[in-house]
C-alpha cells in the first residue's frame, strides 16, 4: 500500500505554497490508490499554535482533501501532533547513542557564524565539528557551565539518491551536511530527527514536499540507514515564487488562504494550482476527481514556478 503524506507546521494561515504542497502530495498518492496521512510538525513550539492546526484541517477540507489518518482524526499511529511525540524520538535518540554516532555541542550560534564554516547549498551553514574533538574532560568541565544540543556525526562520504522528479542527487555529506542537531540545547528534538521518525513509524512509502527540502534529504536518508528504517520514495517539487523571484511565503498577504478562499471557490483554486503545475493546459475550474486523472510527474515543470497574484 501506497502511504503519503503531508506534514505542515501550524504556525500560521497556509498561503497558495503549502496548500500547492498538499494538493500535489496529495494527487500523487491518490492516483495510485494510496492512503494519505496528515501529520502536524508542530515541534517548534513558540511558533506553533492549535488554532493554526485546526485551521489546516478546515482548509484542506475546504479543497476537498481528504485524509485516512491524522491530525484531529487519529488513527493507529496516534499521535499525529509532533509535540506529543517525544517518547518516540527519544527511543530513536537512544538507538544513535548506543551506536556512539551523537555528541554534545557547546558552540553558540555566533561561535559556529564566526568558524566561517561554508554554507550548504540550501543556504543552511555547514557545521565544522569543533565539538566533535573535545576530550571527556573538556566536556565535564563545559558540561558543569552549559546544557549542550546533541549532533550527530557525519561520515566523510558520498551519499546519492533518486528524487523522484529531480533524479540523481549525491552530495559529500561531511562537506555539504557536516554533522547536524539532533536535539537542541532546550531539550527539543530537531526536525530532521522527528520526519524520519515519525516517516517511519507510520509506514510513509513516498515523501512529496517542496524542493527546499532536497538538500535535507540526505541528512534524513543518513539517519534512516542508521535506524535500519526503509527509505520511502522522495519527489519534490518546483517552489512557488513571486514575480520578483522570492520563495512565496506567509507576507505575501494575497497568497493567503483567508484571502484565497474568499476570492476563489475550491475548484477555481484546484484550476489556479492545476494550471501553475502544467497539469492543465488553461487555467478553468476542475474537480479533484478530474485533477487525479489529469495527474502526472512527468508535467510538473522542474524549474520554479513564477505566480503573479
Ligand atoms: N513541516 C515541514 C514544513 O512545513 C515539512 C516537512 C516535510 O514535508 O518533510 O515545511
Ligand atoms: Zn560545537
Amino acid at each position: 500500500m501506497i502511504r503519503g503524506r503531508f506534514a505542515p507546521s501550524p504556525s500560521g494561515r497556509m498561503h497558495l505554497g503549502n496548500i500547492y504542497s498538499a494538493v500535489l502530495s496529495w494527487l500523487s498518492t491518490r492516483s495510485q490508490g494510496g492512503e494519505w496521512i496528515l501529520r502536524i510538525e508542530d515541534l517548534d513550539r513558540q511558533r506553533c499554535r492549535p488554532e493554526y492546526a485546526t485551521q489546516i484541517e478546515d482548509d484542506l477540507l475546504w479543497l476537498g482533501l481528504d485524509w485516512d489518518e491524522g491530525g484531529s482524526r487519529g488513527g493507529t499511529n496516534a499521535p499525529y501532533f509532533q509535540s506529543q511525540r517525544d517518547e518516540f524520538y527519544q527511543a530513536e535518540l537512544e538507538k544513535l547513542k548506543r551506536k556512539n554516532l551523537l555528541y554534545p555541542c557547546f558552540c553558540s550560534r555566533a561561535d559556529i557564524m564566526a568558524a566561517s564554516a561554508p554554507h550548504s547549498s540550501d543556504g543552511s551553514i555547514v557545521y565544522n565539528g569543533h565539538c566533535r574533538n573535545l576530550t571527556e574532560n573538556e566536556r565535564m568541565v563545559l558540561l558543569s557551565t552549559k546544557t549542550p544540543s546533541i549532533r550527530i556525526a557525519i561520515p566523510d562520504a558520498l551519499s546519492s539518491f533518486v528524487d523522484g522528479h529531480y533524479g540523481e542527487q549525491k552530495c559529500n555529506l561531511q562537506h555539504d551536511c557536516g554533522d547536524f542537531i539532533v536535539q537542541r540545547a532546550d531539550g527539543n528534538f530537531a526536525y530532521q530527527l522527528a520526519v524520519v521518525t515519525d516517516d517511519a513509524l507510520m509506514g510513509i512509502t513516498e515523501v512529496v514536499r517542496g524542493r527546499d527540502l532536497l538538500q535535507a534529504t540526505h541528512q534524513q536518508i543518513f539517519i534512516y540507514k542508521q535506524l535500519n528504517y526503509n527509505i520511502p520514495t522522495f519527489s519534490h517539487l518546483p517552489l512557488l515564487i513571486t514575480t520578483q523571484g522570492a520563495r512565496l511565503a506567509k507576507r505575501d498577504k494575497a497568497a493567503d488562504m483567508g484571502i484565497l478562499r474568499q476570492q476563489f471557490k475550491p475548484e477555481e483554486l484546484l484550476g489556479m494550482i492545476a494550471f501553475l503545475s502544467h497539469l492543465i493546459d488553461r487555467q478553468q475550474p476542475i474537480s479533484l476527481t478530474e485533477l487525479t486523472k489529469e495527474f502526472s510527474w512527468s508535467k510538473i515543470p522542474k524549474e520554479d514556478i513564477c505566480c503573479d497574484l
